[in-house]
């Protein structure tokens, strides 16, 4: 049995906090963990400027809700559920990543959660635990899945590693010289025929 990880941001969808502040015009929360390599740091940083702009989630979700899924991200995910069970690992939230899944069709998705008050404001966030992408993948092992995943950054290259194959795509020079053995696609074309090579099964395009 083979099981599809995806990566979200990057993979299927633009980078969020990146897209959000261009939307919105708010520059600081351009910052990503190339910026602010601590991730605690970071997120509070950006939960501070939400504060600042009194954005509460309902405002936030409305501006997510414009952005689109990344061009033939919709095809390539159809493409890969009909040979795969698909399950998308990410680490986003729920509540950010919820009105572009809408336009992917609902697929599985495994990430983290925020907290919000009553009255729509994001007090906090709750990560479901350390090195989830990786923890995802074993946990599927041990269910007697073959797993074939891909991603496009340093956050995804534990989840690479400990599936039976992992594929980089869409990912920056840096990335794929510090990790060249995983092979490194571009294009959802051909990210269709790496998944094909790394299956166990005679699949076609
Ligand atoms: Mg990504």
């Amino acid at each position: 049995m083979e099981l599809a990880c995806l990566d979200l941001e990057g993979v299927l969808i633009p980078e969020i906090w990146i897209a959000f502040a261009e939307k919105t015009g708010i520059k600081e929360l351009r910052a990503t963990t190339r910026d602010v390599p601590d991730y605690d740091v970071l997120m509070r940083q950006r939960l501070r400027i939400l504060d600042e702009h009194g954005l509460k989630l309902p405002d936030i979700q409305a501006v997510i809700a414009t952005l689109e899924p990344l061009p033939g991200a919709i095809e390539f995910t159809n493409w890969l559920r009909e040979r795969f069970q698909l399950v998308i690992l990410s680490d986003t939230f729920y509540e950010f990543a919820m009105p572009l899944m809408k336009q992917l069709g609902y697929p599985t998705l495994l990430c983290h959660k925020l907290e919000v008050d009553a009255d729509g404001r994001v007090v906090d966030y709750k990560l479901r635990q350390r090195d989830p992408k990786r923890q995802s993948v074993r946990a599927f092992q041990l269910l007697n899945y073959r797993v074939i995943a891909a991603g496009d950054s340093y956050n995804d290259t534990t989840m690479l590693a400990q599936a039976e194959q992992g594929i980089l795509f869409h990912a920056p020079q840096n990335v794929i010289e510090e990790f060249p053995q995983f092979p490194a696609v571009h294009t959802y074309d051909d990210l269709k025929k790496a998944f094909i090579n790394a299956s166990n099964r005679e699949l076609s395009l």
